[in-house]
């Protein structure tokens, strides 16, 4: 998944050894990487793009869990999430073979924003498969699939009678019980900094998901203006308005990190707007020249205490 791990756990239970645990863990997500990494050539999921056919194309049921809610959030933020941006974001340079950090011609955006809709990529559940209704369809799931894999972590480790842990993969993390001290686990929501870290809020929690989606991590520059990897499947140009980050909280990791994204695709108002209509529970840092202002939806304030910032 391009990015690292770390897993806290308080009080092992009794005949649990941990160095077995940890060789299932890493088993499981080096698995999960064989199904739905882009940066892996011989993935199923890469395999999957490579095929060209638009018949069904049995698939393992990872992969068409991992759609089927990429899909719901399609439908719910009505395009902006689409799994079938990669043709976009490979051109952008945010793929797994990183071509450019300049912007490409007018003529390419046209012609890669054409291999993008989520309408003709198909589900069908029993058996599980897929099918594209267009060839060149190219699917890319980096930006749900690190919550599925932080969501199938915790349920392996309370397949273990685990019930404390911290589970977070590459900032997408999910959460149960207490943590070392005794208390509720201590989440922190960054700023939204390029090349720095620095902690905005911290928040106590026992259960859930958190998940995070900005434009500050990677991106390119070019003539004193930002192009980041999240791309608006509808202009096949990468986010321009001014919302920074979006920080949402849900039961799943999958669902935070695939509606953290759609919510920063959709920007400061249209964002805001969906995760009011869908009663999400949402952070959203927007720039302004004074600094970063912050809104929360009404089922963030009614649900977390939003503790107070760092600095
Ligand atoms: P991160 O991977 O940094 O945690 P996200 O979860 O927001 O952040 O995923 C970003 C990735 O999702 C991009 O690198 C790209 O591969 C993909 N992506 C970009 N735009 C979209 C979009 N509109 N819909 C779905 N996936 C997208
Ligand atoms: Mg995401």
């Amino acid at each position: 998944m391009g990015t690292g791990y770390s897993i806290k756990i308080v009080g092992l239970p009794a005949g649990i050894d941990s160095k077995a645990l940890e060789h299932s863990i890493i088993k499981l997500l080096v698995n999960i990487n064989s199904v739905m990494s882009t940066y892996q050539q011989d993935s199923e999921l890469s395999r999957f793009n490579r095929n060209h056919s638009t018949q069904w194309v049995a698939v393992s049921s990872a992969l068409a869990t991992v759609v089927t809610e990429a899909q719901k959030i399609s439908q719910l933020s009505q395009g902006a999430f689409d799994v079938t941006v990669g043709s976009l974001v490979n051109l952008w340079g945010f793929g797994p073979v990183h071509l450019t950090s300049e912007i490409p011609s007018l003529h390419q955006i046209e012609q890669a924003k054409e291999q993008v809709n989520f309408n003709l990529l198909k589900i069908r559940s029993l058996p599980p498969a897929l099918k594209k209704e267009r060839g060149d369809l190219y699917v890319d799931l980096s930006a749900i699939a690190k919550g599925y894999g932080v969501d199938q972590v915790a349920t392996l480790l309370e397949s273990q009678g685990i019930n404390n842990y911290l589970v977070d993969i590459g900032g997408e993390e999910r959460l149960k019980g207490y943590g070392p001290k005794g208390t509720a686990w201590r989440v922190a929501i960054e700023q939204p900094l390029a090349g720095e870290r620095k902690v905005a809020h911290i928040l106590d929690l026992t259960v859930g998901a958190v998940a995070t989606s900005g434009d500050y991590r990677n991106y390119f520059d070019q003539n004193g203006k930002r192009y980041s990897h999240i791309i608006n499947p509808s202009t096949g140009w990468p986010i321009t308005h001014n919302l920074a980050s979006v920080t949402v909280f849900s039961a799943t990791a999958m669902e935070a990190d695939g509606l953290a994204t759609a919510i920063l695709v959709l920007g400061p108002e249209q964002g805001f707007q969906l995760a009011e209509r869908e009663q999400i529970a949402a952070l959203l840092l927007i720039k302004t020249p004074a600094g970063f202002r912050e809104e929360v939806t009404t089922h963030f304030m009614s649900n977390f205490l939003l503790g107070k910032s760092a600095e």
